[in-house]
């Protein structure tokens, strides 16, 4: 079968691999249709890998002789360790990650637990794409209003850093969330037009001032928007870290400066589960044409290793493969 293969430090191509035949009990083999391009997959690309890899992990795809579309949640877990039993599923002690650590969507036919598979009915299947990290949305949105329970105030004004997708999704849950009823502002360091920003009558703002936000989500994972976090945030507020820190970037404050300011720091590790996958398809299913404007070019899988090698997808947008294109 085809499928695009990371063979070395931003080194991708498409090749002609072995088609999966073997199965364990519970596993599927199943056709792949749709995957999104996160930047999970650049990162991992850029890096480059232990071993050659099929990366991919937002996917959607068939099974043989069944009608419908599913959406993968590509954390296996053992079910087994002390994490799994506290149904941390996502710190599981032997997590398989399809897509990360074991081969995932960018080919033409996948090996999973058939119970990873999750159907859905959407009049665009390709927005299925968008259910895996609506799923860790959904997981990171939980522990920022957990965490809001600290902060003085009960309508926390709140800045989201960073327009791409996983700033998109985290403003959409909390603007939908019963349980919020801050203010919400969105400052991205382009000037790329975000139309969805409107339709969640959220507010842009290009530069913004300290003292003002009680609650700063970083989606933007760039040190200079861990930076701008820590430094704009009130005192006694919340910074939560959700765009993924590069390794080699360490806390841009001091230990002394945490302190004085008694800033509380959060993290939300990716975390898809059966609930949050059943939450984020209700979700899109309930407002599909919101998340239709979410999905930005879809191309074939030949030109993904371009994609993925030189970065630029269209802001607030998920780049789809379509394996059928
Ligand atoms: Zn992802
Ligand atoms: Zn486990």
């Amino acid at each position: 079968m085809k499928a695009a293969v990371v063979y070395g430090v931003n080194q991708v191509e498409i090749r002609e691999v072995s088609t999966p035949t073997h199965v364990q009990d519970g596993e599927v083999i199943a056709d792949v249709e749709f995957v999104g391009v996160c930047k999970t997959d650049q990162q991992l690309t850029m890096m480059g890998l232990e071993q050659e890899r099929i990366l991919g992990h937002e996917v959607v795809c068939r099974l043989p002789a069944q009608k419908g579309h599913f959406a993968l949640n590509n954390e296996i877990s053992c079910g087994q360790c002390t994490y799994c039993q506290e149904q941390l599923t996502s710190h599981c002690l032997n997590l398989q990650e399809l897509g990360v650590n074991e081969d995932g969507g960018y080919a033409e036919k996948i090996r999973t637990p058939r119970k990873s598979l999750h159907p859905f009915e959407l009049n665009n299947p390709a927005l299925g794409v968008l259910i895996e990290p609506l799923s860790c949305a959904v997981r990171g949105t939980s522990r920022i209003l957990a965490a809001t329970n600290l902060l003085s105030v009960s309508r926390p004004k709140t800045l989201i850093i960073g327009g791409g997708l996983s700033g998109v999704l985290i403003s959409y849950l909390l603007t939908h969330s019963p349980n919020f009823d801050g203010e919400i502002d969105l400052y991205d360091i382009t000037q790329a037009p975000l139309p969805w920003v409107d339709r969640l009558g959220i507010q842009r703002v290009d530069e913004p001032e300290p003292d003002q936000a009680h609650l700063i989500v970083e989606c933007s994972g760039s040190p200079e928007g861990l930076a701008t976090a820590l430094r704009l945030v009130r005192k006694a507020g919340i910074v939560c870290i959700y765009g993924v820190p590069k390794p080699e970037i360490s806390l841009p404050i001091s230990p002394h400066e945490l302190f004085m300011r008694e800033i509380t720091v959060i993290t939300s590790f990716a975390g898809a589960t059966d609930h949050t996958m059943g939450a984020a398809i209700a979700y899109i299913k309930r407002d599909e044409q919101f998340f239709e404007q979410l999905l930005g070019r879809i191309i074939p899988l030949e030109k993904l290793p371009t994609e993925l090698t030189v970065w630029c997808p269209q802001p607030g947008t998920r780049t789809v493969v379509d394996m059928n294109a």
